[in-house]
Parts: structure tokens; sequence; C-alpha cells
């Protein structure tokens, strides 16, 4: 999507922290990390939400979560909280699916 900022990022439109990267899924570093390790997940193909992502990109989905794993390992010892905002009022600023791979410092829940 032309207006979409993670699709940007995937077109190379904007530069990233890009850690980890296949054919279809790209990792990069939060611009604005709340958590010492927190790097964002997602597909190359635009989808709105994890459950979109589910119905109709699952494998792609499942390929996001080894990526998460992948991060993690290099990053906080294989552990992670792995967080999808969905809907404004949960938090979601970007409709393009992410998770949002985070570790380190004092993680609330809220956070
Ligand atoms: P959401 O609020 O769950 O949709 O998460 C969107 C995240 O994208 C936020 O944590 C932002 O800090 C992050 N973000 C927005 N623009 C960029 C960017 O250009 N590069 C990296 N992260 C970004």
């Amino acid at each position: 999507m032309s207006d979409c900022i993670f699709c940007t990022i995937v077109a190379g439109g904007i530069p990233a922290d890009v850690v980890v990267e296949t054919d279809n899924v790209v990792a990069f570093r939060d611009i604005a990390p709340k958590a010492p390790l927190h790097v964002l997940v997602a597909p190359k193909t635009h989808v709105p939400n994890v459950a979109a992502a589910a119905r109709e990109i699952p494998e792609i989905l499942a390929e996001m979560a080894i990526v998460a794993q992948q991060v993690a390992d290099a990053e906080s010892g294989g552990e992670f909280r792995w967080i999808f905002n969905t809907g404004p009022s949960a938090g979601q600023t970007v409709f393009h699916v992410h998770g949002h791979v985070m570790n380190g410092g004092s993680l609330g829940w809220s956070e």
C-alpha cells in the first residue's frame, strides 16, 4: 500500500535498522523503543492485523514467529514478549501487522 509506512520500509523507501530479513518477513528496531530489546517483526505483504494474517498468510505468520525467536536468540537469551496491538483502542498506530519483540529492563504488564 502506497500510504503504509511499513510497506515503504519494506520497499526501501525509508531507512530502517533491519536485524533479520527473509524472503517474506522483515525485523527492524522500533524507532521509539520502550524496552532495551524492542524489534518489530512484519510480513512484507500488507495485511492489517494479526487475525487477517492468520487467515490470509498463515505460513508467513508462522515464519514471523520463527524470526521473532531468532531475534531473541541473538539479543535476549531466547526469551521475549511478543505483542500485537489490534485496533486503535489497543494502541495500534500502524495498520500493517507487526509483532513487537520486547525484553530487558523492567517490563510491566501494560508496556
Ligand atoms: P503499534 O502502535 O503497535 O501500531 O506500533 C507501531 C510502532 O511502530 C511504534 O512502536 C512506533 O514507534 C514504530 N514506528 C513507527 N514508525 C517507525 C519507523 O519508521 N521505523 C521503526 N519503527 C517505527
